[in-house]
């Protein structure tokens, strides 16, 4: 049996393509079902719904062997035990630093100034103002970040930006670009070992689906 890791929504929706270039078709829809695992058009290949930020933790310890998401949240979980053979060029976002119109974010830095940065991703922000050299206070969030500039929780926050309507809504301006997300294949390395055949099967159509994406 191979058990693959997806979460509901765009990641869903677009993997569905480059599952169906390996000959796999999930069965259920999960947006008019409640159930956890759905079963494919192949007797031997399931695919279980987690959310976005346990996936590497279900492909890590064995409880799927082969998972899609997205880059920050693979960076965030660490890569022990890991595979990511492929980036498939989906769910493309980007993570930037964000603050309010009001805040000049590029003198603060200048000054020296010890910034609050609010984030759900602790650990590429601490990576990304360490080298730049800027001294910050993390504070941990788990949604909403966008209220935490508004509400001085926070001088700005680090996110994800798509289309930057969120921000924008929220009367907040893009000051500093981190880095390009999009979602990767994360394999289970013992998995890869031990179910070779069918995992590299799926590897490859995957490859091949991204290569020829226009
Ligand atoms: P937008 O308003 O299009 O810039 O989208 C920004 C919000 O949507 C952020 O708060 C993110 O949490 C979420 N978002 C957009 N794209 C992605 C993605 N590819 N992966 C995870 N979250 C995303």
């Amino acid at each position: 049996m191979i058990t693959l890791a997806l979460s509901k929504g765009r990641i869903f929706d677009e993997t569905l393509p480059m599952l169906a270039a390996a000959g796999i078709e999930v069965t259920e829809d999960p947006e008019k079902s409640r159930k956890l695992i759905l079963g494919t058009n192949q007797p031997d290949v399931r695919v279980v719904l987690v959310r976005p930020s346990d996936v590497p933790t279900y492909v890590q310890w064995g409880g799927a062997d082969i998972g899609v998401t997205g880059l920050d949240t693979m960076i965030e979980h660490g890569n022990a035990g890991l595979y990511l053979p492929l980036d498939l060029k989906i769910a493309g976002c980007r993570m930037s630093v964000a603050a309010r119109a009001d805040f000049d974010y590029a003198h603060a830095v200048r000054q020296g100034s010890r910034l609050k940065i609010a984030t759900k991703f602790v650990g590429i922000a601490r990576d990304f103002f360490a080298i730049k050299g800027v001294h910050v206070d993390l504070i941990k969030l788990y949604g909403s970040m966008e209220l935490a500039p508004l509400t001085g929780l926070a001088d700005a926050i680090v996110d994800i930006v798509s289309t930057g309507n969120t921000l924008r809504a929220n009367n907040l301006v893009e000051v500093e670009h981190i880095m390009e997300i999009s979602a990767r294949l994360v394999v289970n390395q013992a998995a890869l070992k031990l179910k070779r055949e069918p995992i590299r099967r799926i590897i490859d159509a995957f490859a091949s689906a991204v290569a020829t994406k226009p």
